[in-house]
């Protein structure tokens, strides 16, 4: 069955500046702001431009040019945030929810950059 998009989802109102966001970095596919409520020191959101719902959706429908923007901009920001651990940086983790046992809230494919703590271990 193919994705069923909500355009009044709340991250598809801030791609058409209908709610204002703290943007960080924006390219022609991909927009990228601080998350409402952050986690860690750094929280950014990293949004395709395009109406995908979780990262399945956006990794199997966008075009390549969507996905090299988009991979390229949470590189970007990882290198504007100094937090790449190849360049004296401490490190990040990126969070991709999908879905309800991903508990998924915002039903637009985001990336979380979380750092500037240690996050502790997710995984056993
Ligand atoms: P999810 O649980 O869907 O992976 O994460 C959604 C994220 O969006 C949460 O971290 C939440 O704090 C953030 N968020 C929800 N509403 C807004 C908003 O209006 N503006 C911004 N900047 N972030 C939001």
């Amino acid at each position: 069955m193919p994705y069923a998009y909500d355009d009044q989802n709340i991250f598809a109102r801030i791609l058409r500046g209908e709610i204002p966001n703290d943007t960080v970095l924006e390219t022609e596919h991909t927009l990228a702001f601080n998350d409402i409520a952050p986690q860690a020191p750094v929280h950014v959101l990293v949004i395709p431009k395009g109406p995908y719902v979780c990262h399945d959706h956006f990794a199997l429908e966008a075009s390549d040019a969507e996905i090299a923007d988009f991979t390229r901009t949470v590189g970007e920001i990882c290198r504007m945030k100094g937090i790449r651990p190849g360049e004296g940086g401490e490190g990040y983790r990126l969070i991709v929810n999908s879905g309800e046992h991903g508990v998924q809230e915002v039903p637009h494919m985001h990336v979380h950059i979380l750092a500037g703590r240690n996050l502790g271990r997710m995984l056993a």
